[in-house]
């Protein structure tokens, strides 16, 4: 797939970086001269001080201080189904190399939830407990 024009007529924003650093652009590269970001159509001058973040969205080269945003967008409005949609597929075939990294991040993430969950429970326990000790003075 490859969009010729310009998806917005004007810049959408700059990401926000992520806690951790970059992590949507993993094409991230920088520039050295002029840049046209293909998302909005904005020609960029040659930065004399620091060159431009660059990644490709949607097959467009993207200047991540110019449109940068879209993703934030994108990660907002369709994460979820996004997420539902790549768990149908991994349990139709789990054992498929490419969830390789999925698999070891899971496993570290429902540990990371099932421990708040146990603390959580703690917390309504104990609150419970303080509760009846109030109604019953
Ligand atoms: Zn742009």
């Amino acid at each position: 797939m490859h969009i010729k024009a310009p998806i917005v007529s004007k810049p959408v924003g700059a990401s926000e970086i992520p806690e951790g650093g970059f992590g949507w652009n993993l094409d991230h590269r920088g520039t050295d001269g002029p840049i046209l970001c293909e998302f909005c159509g904005t020609n960029h001058p040659e930065r004399l001080d620091q060159s431009y973040t660059l990644g490709t969205v949607l097959g467009l080269q993207v200047v991540e201080e110019c449109c940068g945003k879209v993703i934030d967008i994108l990660y907002k409005e369709l994460a979820e189904d996004f997420t539902q949609a790549y768990l149908e597929e991994f349990a139709r075939n789990p054992t498929n190399p490419r969830f390789f990294f999925f698999l070891d991040k899971l496993s570290k993430v429902l540990e990371v939830a099932a421990k708040k969950v146990n603390e959580t429970s703690a917390a309504i326990s104990s609150s419970k407990e303080s509760l009846s000790k109030i109604k019953n003075v």
